[in-house]
């Protein structure tokens, strides 16, 4: 049934320009964790809507997720992406140098957690923050998210059920999985309870949140 209504309601789905298609198909014969058809349209959903002018990318892989969100905004805006391996931050800058021509994508090249604390340490905001890397860390990047997130900004947290992973009994899970395991159930208590944030979860893709930073009362 699951797999009917995905049929079904993809055929109302935006379709993107071919570069996008391709970049897509090519990562996903290569096995780059790219985003999935479901969180694509959130992100969508998201961007368009609320037009973000500094978007926040943890996690470029080859650059795919932000040259789909360069699609979804205003020219306008700009999107700060973070990536730790060598590999990948090759082939994202050879692809952003094909699509991202007038450089609206800047590449940092790090370790996120010292990257999000860089920023923080700097003041720099952002109205919308996509956190797509590193499953294991996501509760230990929120401070400096939260520092570096404006009042009213979305914070996106995509891969929250790791596979499924995260909701099946700590000890069905392999012992490599079972730190994210509980990691990620810790990460999900802490956005659902913070006194900062509004939080959606949703069972899309490999499961994603979405948050809002509430306004300074
Ligand atoms: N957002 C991309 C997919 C990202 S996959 C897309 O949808 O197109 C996750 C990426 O995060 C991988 O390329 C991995 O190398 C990177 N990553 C994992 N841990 C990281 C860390 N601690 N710092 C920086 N990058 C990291
Ligand atoms: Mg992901």
């Amino acid at each position: 049934m699951k797999d009917r209504m995905e049929v079904f309601l993809s055929m109302f789905r935006e379709e993107m320009p071919e570069y996008i298609c391709r970049l897509e198909r090519k990562a996903l014969a290569e096995e780059v964790p790219i985003i999935r058809r479901g969180t694509q349209d959130v992100l969508r959903y998201f961007l368009r809507t609320g037009k973000p002018a500094k978007v926040l990318e943890v996690g470029t892989a080859v650059g795919y997720s932000a040259l789909f969100m360069r699609e979804c905004l205003p020219e306008s805006s700009r999107i700060t992406t973070i990536e730790k391996v060598e590999m990948r931050l090759t082939e994202a800058r050879k692809n952003f140098a094909a699509h991202d021509p007038d450089g609206r994508i800047r590449l940092l090249a790090g370790e996120a957690g010292e990257v999000l604390h860089g920023l923080a340490e700097a003041k720099d905001t952002f109205d919308f923050i996509f956190l797509d890397a590193a499953k294991g860390q996501y509760l230990s990047f929120l401070p400096d998210i939260l520092a570096i997130l404006a009042p009213e900004g979305i914070l996106i947290s995509d891969n929250i059920l790791h596979e499924g992973d995260v909701l099946e009994s700590r000890y069905a899970v392999t012992r490599r999985d079972r730190t994210i395991h509980g990691r990620m159930r810790e990460y999900l208590q802490e956005l659902t309870s913070h006194e900062q944030l509004e939080t959606l979860c949703l069972p899309v893709g490999d499961g994603m949140t979405v948050s809002q930073k509430k306004k300074r009362a």
